[in-house]
């Protein structure tokens, strides 16, 4: 085994959205800068793309870019997985032995698919049985086939218990498939259910009153709330849910099943010294720094607070990261804050979107100077062509916008 140490003034574990983004501001904005980024993965991948490779928009390679294309070609990237921390010592440990020490840790691993939560199922099984899932790029092509090859029948999509990475993708691909079979002319042929475990159909009510109203009831979709996917029988083709209010079993046939997987923390950080106490990184949800090691910073999915899990949210937490952190390493306090964006994306339909804005508390905060909960082309055009060079060119470059600007410009705000 290899045990070599290196040690780097500034480590980032994960090149994600996150991770990716933090390395080119730093590189940019340190005069000497000594930055590591630890990823195992050869690829990046734009995931909220896989909405649409689900409803047979966009072909999944788009989705995805070499990492070595991506980081910034000064950086030391590690290619290696991190599998403990000890935060007292400054030092994280990898897969293959290293230990690496750091003077600034910045944790942005994303967060862990745990399909086998759900007893019955495990990966390999999507793509068969009328599985099928958006949440991963090895999956994601098998939604297509089936919502195409579906002659009529009971789908269903699921949603297990938050908190999950982009909460509004489990809905937006059962509004896509509902779209696909009245354009196919079989409408009147599919049951179409969307079982979640959440209490209703979206955390902001001025969303939620939308979808229910303009989108579920109108087309017929049928849900069921405070329901959580606990088993599956591939061969039966049933779905078994608990009911959370009542704790009753209740099971239901289906011919297609959409399934979100659970979600959990990071095996490296779940009971580690940097753990809340349901396993994700504990930092300030203002200032993202950590609540007790006040080297660590943190943001995208891994991290505890109260904020909707998006890229969206990484786009406004990045720039408050870099900001606390250089104030930090001149011993100074933080004055950076955010403020719990998050936006979402609700697909409804084929060239249809609801675009969802919100802070802290449920707070709605828009971009567009009109009313962002009717559903709309221009949005849908948004997140089709604008948003992915947002995030291409933006986002992952360290960018605020894809165009270079300022350094301090804007609020940090925008969806992804
Ligand atoms: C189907 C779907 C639809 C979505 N739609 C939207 C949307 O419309 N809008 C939106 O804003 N967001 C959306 N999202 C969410 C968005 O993709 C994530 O919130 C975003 O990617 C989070 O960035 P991150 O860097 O925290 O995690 P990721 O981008 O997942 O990156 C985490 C990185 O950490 C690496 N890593 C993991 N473990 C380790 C380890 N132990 N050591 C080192 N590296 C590690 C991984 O290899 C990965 O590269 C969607 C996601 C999905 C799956």
């Amino acid at each position: 085994m290899n045990t070599t140490h290196q040690h780097h003034s500034i480590v980032i574990v994960g090149g994600g959205a996150a991770g990716a983004g933090m390395a080119h501001r730093l590189m940019e904005q340190l005069k000497t800068p000594d930055v590591a980024v630890i990823e195992p993965s050869e690829v990046h991948y734009y995931q909220p793309m896989w909405t649409l490779v689900g409803a047979g928009i966009v072909a999944k390679e788009s989705t995805r870019k070499r990492m070595s294309d991506l980081l910034p070609r000064e950086v030391n990237w590690i290619r290696d997985r991190v599998v403990g921390v000890d935060p007292d010592q400054q030092q994280v440990e990898t897969a293959s032995g290293q230990k690496i020490g750091y003077d600034w840790l910045i944790v942005a691993a994303g967060l862990k698919l745990d399909w086998g939560k759900v007893d019955g199922l495990s990966k390999d099984l999507i793509g068969q049985h009328g599985i099928c899932s958006n949440y991963s790029y090895d999956t994601v092509q098998h939604t297509w086939e089936m919502i195409r090859n579906f002659e009529g029948g009971t789908a269903i999509f699921t949603m297990p218990p938050m908190p999950i990475k982009c909460p509004g993708a489990p809905q937006k691909i059962a509004y896509l498939a509902e779209d696909y079979f009245r354009r196919k002319g079989i409408r009147d042929r599919c049951t179409v259910k969307y079982v979640s475990t959440t209490p209703g159909i979206f955390g902001v009510k001025k969303y939620a009153d939308a979808l229910m109203n303009r989108v579920i009831k109108p087309r017929n979709i049928e849900t069921r709330f405070k329901h959580n996917l606990v088993a599956l029988r591939p061969e039966a083709k049933e779905a078994v849910f608990e009911n959370l209010e009542t704790g009753e079993t209740v099971v239901e046939k289906y011919d297609l099943i959409h399934l979100t997987p659970p979600q959990s923390p990071p095996d490296f950080i779940n009971g580690s010294p940097l753990a809340n106490e349901a396993g994700w990184l504990e930092v300030d949800q203002h200032t993202l720094q950590h609540s007790r090691y006040p080297n660590v910073f943190g943001l995208g999915d891994c991290v505890g607070t109260p904020n909707s899990k998006t890229a969206a949210a990484v786009r406004a937490q990045a720039p408050v990261v870099v900001r606390n952190l250089a104030r930090a390493m001149r011993g100074e306090s933080l004055t950076a804050k955010y403020d719990g964006y998050g936006s979402c994306p609700l697909v409804t339909g084929y060239g249809r979107t609801i675009l969802a804005e919100f802070i802290y508390g449920g707070k709605v905060r828009e971009t567009f100077p009109f009313d962002q909960g009717k559903e709309r082309l221009s949005m849908y055009l948004l997140k089709r062509y604008i948003l992915p060079w947002v995030y291409w060119s933006g986002l992952v470059r360290g960018r605020q916008w894809p165009a270079p600007m300022p350094r301090d410009f804007g609020s940090g705000h925008g969806p992804v």
